[in-house]
């Protein structure tokens, strides 16, 4: 029967520097894939420029992170962003440092990222078998003896569990992790997508379709109640809202929508402006434009395509002249420039979900050495924990680093 030191279940970026740290650490290690090749999901982060680190210090970055950030501090101890960056110079990938501490590939290409940690497994001779599933993992007496992949058992003392989560199931990000821990007695917080688009009712949304804000600002309701904020870039889509700054407000969302609150989201298209300066400017432009449509003095104010669909929503005739616009009028515009609501009914499936949040709960794995605490020889990396992040680079990373202590010697 075939025996290793370490298998590692899952060739995400966990379950290689899992790998290769192993390998490095002296021992002979196994990774098991179920898909034709590794890092499926790698390939496609950052939109293809795969968005590899922060460079946020660790008290700030633990911040990002849900639903309990704290864990990570004895793990990004040991490995942070410093030591994956000294690894990507070590194998020749130039990194580029974008607004908001992101780091990307110079080339802005996440297989770049990917050949450096296939290489490394290579050069630390991890071997890595692809198309093979793993569908149990054999303990006994509270200790791991090997895992049953393709109907086979392969004998192991460690093995290290990185099957990621459940968003994008075409990678092979199925969840096979949580149950194959849950019968080891682990526990599974539920699985819940995250980082995720919002559906809304009505058809303004769709009416501007395809229009990208760069610098705008959001605000959440929950039965009437703020529950956040944020600036920056938002897309319309043909079922509702997505981009940045709609995914960092889908956790707030998803939770409401799940507690049958009514959610809300309103979008400030002039957040440099208090309502004091746009009431101001809007009084100066329609003053300066009396003769002119309406319609067309909106164009000094808002991108064209939301033009007819905010003159529709407010029931304003945009062909009267500028100065027959009344001060009643004048005080909606301004309002809905700085409110335009949207009601939310839903949020889209893992399929579109950038990452899921629930999983193997930090409360029963060992910081020190991500270690289960329920069986020996049991370590978890990247996210099939109950760990999940805020766009910028943090979820890579924390992959990256637990699956580094998980195959730390
Ligand atoms: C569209 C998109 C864009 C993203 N962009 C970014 C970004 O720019 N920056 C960032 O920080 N994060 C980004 N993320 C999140 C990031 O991709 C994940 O956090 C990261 O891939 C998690 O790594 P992982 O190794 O834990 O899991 P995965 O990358 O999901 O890898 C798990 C692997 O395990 C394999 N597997 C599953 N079950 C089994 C089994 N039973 N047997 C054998 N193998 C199995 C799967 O096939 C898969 O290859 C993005 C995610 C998506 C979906």
């Amino acid at each position: 029967m075939e025996k290793y030191d370490v298998i590692v279940i899952g060739g995400g970026p966990a379950g290689m520097v899992a790998a290769a740290r192993a390998a490095e650490c002296g021992k002979n290690v196994l990774l098991l894939e179920k898909m034709r090749n590794a890092g499926r999901k790698l390939l496609i982060t950052g939109k293809g420029r795969c968005n590899i680190t922060n460079s946020a210090p660790i008290s700030e970055f633990i911040t990002h992170v849900f639903p309990n950030g704290r864990f990570l501090k004895k793990v990004f101890n040991q490995y942070y962003s410093k030591e994956i960056l000294a690894l990507l110079e070590r194998y020749k990938v130039d990194v580029t440092l974008e607004r908001g501490g992101r780091y990307f590939p110079t080339s802005q290409k996440a297989k770049d990222i990917l050949d450096a940690l296939l290489n490394w497994c290579r050069d630390t001779k991890v071997e890595i078998r692809c198309g093979q599933k793993v569908d149990e993992i054999i303990s006994e007496e509270d200790a791991v003896k090997g895992v049953i992949s393709n109907g086979k058992k392969i004998l192991a003392d460690k093995v290290i569990l990185a099957t990621g989560g459940m968003s994008y199931p075409a990678t092979g990000s199925t969840g096979d992790g949580y149950a194959l821990a849950k019968t080891l007695g682990h526990t599974i917080t539920k699985a819940i997508p995250a980082l995720v688009p919002l559906e809304t009712e009505g058809d303004l949304a769709q009416q501007l379709q395809g229009l990208n804000l760069r610098n705008s600002k959001a605000v959440i309701w929950s039965n009437g109640k703020k529950m956040g904020e944020a600036f920056g870039e938002m897309l319309f889509t043909h079922f509702g809202l997505s981009g940045p700054i709609i995914l960092t407000l889908s956790r707030i969302a998803v939770t409401e929508l799940q507690q049958n609150n009514k959610v809300e989201i309103t979008i400030d298209l002039k957040p440099a402006l208090d309502e004091q300066k746009l009431d101001l400017r809007l009084q100066r432009d329609l003053n300066e434009h009396g003769k002119k449509k309406l319609v067309n003095t909106f164009k000094l104010w808002l991108p064209s395509k939301l033009i007819p669909a905010v003159l529709n929503y407010l029931k304003i005739d945009g062909d009267k002249d500028c100065h027959q616009v009344s001060a009643k009028e004048r005080k909606q515009i301004r309002y809905l420039m700085k409110n335009l609501p949207f009601k939310v009914s839903n949020y889209r499936s893992f399929k579109e979900a950038i990452i899921t949040a629930g999983g193997i709960p930090t409360n029963e794995i060992t910081a020190k050495n991500m270690e289960s605490k329920l069986i020996k020889g049991l370590h978890f990396a990247g996210e099939v924990i109950d760990l999940d992040a805020e766009t910028g680079g943090y979820n890579l990373q924390i992959a990256y680093s637990t699956g580094w202590v998980a195959g730390n010697c």
